[in-house]
């Protein structure tokens, strides 16, 4: 019988702080908006994103690697293809539907937008620079004159949308991802290593994530 290879949990994590990216992670948690009998989030609840909030942001490093080639884009960053595998220290508690976000990248994404009945509107993710906002029949809004940036949101300051028309938006933003499986759940092992007892060892945690702007739910 072959020996049993241990894990080092020491090695993986000098390799996740070496090479590590920098990420924030949030844990998921479903809105209680959500309807038990269809599944679907109150489309106007404005706590929650399709269902689901984010909370407990921590820094945290993690090595993404095995991309898929399912959708493959050319943006900076040059590890935005579809899905990715994350792996992260023992120590940090991933599960399904938790957001990733790295804030020392950015990419571009357009969207359109549904003017509301206030003078601030959201974005489905946070915006950074704004690269151009247009509303019906090609009118461009400008940036300090029409709009401001609050908060990663556009606030109107001056000539708005008429509320409830749609106009688009493109802006750089941080790139995120969401947790859809577990490639391997947190598993603890006991290794015999020269110690008296067995000692429990938490291995490192890998999980599959997708860019949320590709995420169907
Ligand atoms: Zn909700």
């Amino acid at each position: 019988m072959a020996p049993r290879v241990d894990f080092r949990q020491g090695s993986f994590d000098g390799l996740i702080d070496k090479h590590g990216y920098f990420l924030d992670h949030y844990h998921a948690i479903q809105c209680p908006c959500l309807d038990p009998s269809s599944g679907s989030p109150d489309p106007l609840c404005t706590r929650c994103t399709n269902g689901w909030q984010y909370y407990g942001k921590q820094e945290i490093q993690g090595i993404m690697s095995g991309f898929t080639s399912e959708k493959q884009f050319s943006e900076g960053g040059g590890f935005l293809l579809g899905s990715s595998t994350l792996t992260v220290k023992a120590e940090v508690e991933m599960a399904y539907h938790d957001r990733i976000v790295n804030r020392r990248s950015v990419i571009n994404f357009s969207e359109l937008v549904t003017k509301g009945d206030t003078t601030t509107d959201k974005t489905r993710f946070e915006i950074i620079t704004p690269s151009l906002v247009l509303g019906k029949e090609g009118r461009e809004y400008t940036l300090n004159t029409n709009y401001e940036i609050v908060d990663g949101k556009i606030h109107w300051v001056g000539t708005a949308p008429t509320e409830g028309d749609f106009y688009s938006i493109a802006y750089q933003t941080y790139p995120s991802w969401l947790v859809f499986s577990h490639l391997h759940l947190v598993r603890d092992t006991n290794i015999k290593f020269q110690q008296p007892a067995p000692v429990l060892n938490r291995l490192p945690i890998q999980v599959m994530c997708k860019l949320e702007y590709l995420w169907e739910d």
